[in-house]
């Protein structure tokens, strides 16, 4: 039989503790184990190398995104961080133009310094990809849905493109989740998350996964983390884990919610446009319904007026305002502060994300209470 994907995120990957038959795996805080016979070491040996309650987080993302091996890391630029390792000085990576702030800061900032260099280009665009090739073009980055205006990429034809350069396919999948896409199943070598966001989906962990589909990818990575050593703590695995269990009910309720305040927000008069892939006018509709099981709990709005931002902010009641996503709490961004702030002012703009632009994580409260403070704090705000 083949469970449904919410049975999946329960069982699947997931065993009883075989010592104890505890139901969920105990928190293995040892950094140590002993060897009884040193000559043939023990699964376990050192805690960076490989720990317990970790490995249950990791085998369930592994199971979850059909790959062959997942890798916990301390933060999800942790895992971006150990995936742009695995290139070489004089590499060329292609990343999907509108990403998140902290991927183009570490590219830009760290990764320059030692030879590695991108090109940001709309991904969903195989014309933009292909002008943007070069002989030393090594990767595809995709992120998907992108930050903020949440472009759709077709994974199963960039993946037959990318391949048909010789290019691995990394794919950011924090937004969409194991839960709506698998990107391995689509071509994908390398799929990446920040479990700060949905996969925690408490706004109370910092973690960061990855799953390759083959092997040999996996042993390349495991050897970028076991060696540079930003794991994940046994007790943020725990959380990790779980918070996988609630994924799917916690994104059916939200996705539903944003696609009713998705359309509430298209016919309000202080709005200008609504990015949502839920809406059939959006771009990327479609493709989000031909190749992913929903829409997603994200949506961003521009309004008529940057002025009216701070007012509609100060005035939300329920909602939150900062940085970060995947919350129960509904979460309001300024990407100009919050999520693109490491863009110098010039590329925020040559991006189109000006200080009209809003991003909204919906979380779970009821929809028309969040309706209700989105309109009350728009009305209380407007010029
Ligand atoms: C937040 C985020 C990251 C970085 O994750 P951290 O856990 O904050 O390090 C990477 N990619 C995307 C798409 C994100 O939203």
């Amino acid at each position: 039989m083949m469970p449904h994907k919410q049975t999946e995120f329960i069982h699947t990957g997931q065993e009883i503790d075989p010592a104890t038959q505890a139901v969920t795996p105990p928190i293995y805080r040892a950094t140590t184990y002993h060897q009884a016979d040193p000559w043939n070491p023990p699964t376990y040996d050192y805690a960076r190398s490989g720990n317990p309650t970790r490995h249950a987080f990791e085998a369930a993302m592994a199971s979850l995104e059909h790959g062959s091996r997942g890798m916990a890391f301390s933060s999800g630029m942790a895992a971006l961080t150990a995936a742009f390792m695995l290139f070489s000085q004089g590499d060329h990576l292609l990343v999907t133009r509108d990403c998140q702030g902290g991927t183009q800061r570490v590219l830009r900032g760290v990764f320059s310094r030692f030879g590695i260099h991108a090109n940001y280009v709309d991904t969903e665009d195989l014309n933009a990809l292909e002008a943007a090739l070069t002989p030393k073009t090594k990767a595809i980055l995709v992120e998907n849905f992108s930050n903020p205006f949440l472009h759709v990429t077709d994974i199963a034809r960039v993946s037959t493109w990318a391949h048909g350069h010789g290019l691995l396919v990394l794919v950011d999948n924090t937004f969409i989740t194991p839960y709506l896409q698998n990107p391995l199943d689509l071509g994908a070598d390398i799929v990446i998350h920040s479990a700060t966001k949905m996969i925690g989906g408490h706004s109370d962990i910092t973690a960061g996964v990855a799953v390759t589909k083959d092997e040999d990818l996996g042993r390349q990575l495991y050897f970028i983390q076991n060696a540079c050593g930003a794991i994940l703590s046994p007790d943020d695995a725990y959380m990790s884990l779980r918070g996988l269990h609630t994924l799917p009910v916690r994104m059916e309720q939200a996705q539903k919610t944003a696609q009713l305040l998705a359309q509430f927000l298209l016919t309000h008069q202080d709005v200008h446009t609504v990015y949502y892939p839920g809406l059939p006018s959006h771009p990327g509709h479609d493709v989000a319904r031909d190749t992913m099981r929903g829409f997603g709990q994200m949506l961003t709005i521009r309004l008529h007026h940057a002025e009216q931002v701070p007012g509609m902010a100060e005035h939300l009641a329920l909602a939150r305002v900062g940085a970060g996503f995947g919350g129960t709490e509904t979460i309001v961004s300024l990407p100009e502060l919050h999520c693109h702030a490491a863009l110098t002012p010039e590329e925020r703009t040559e991006r189109h994300i000006t200080p009209d632009v809003v991003r909204i994580s919906v979380g779970l409260e009821s929809a028309a209470d969040l309706i209700q403070d989105f309109q009350q704090a728009l009305t209380a705000s407007r010029l």
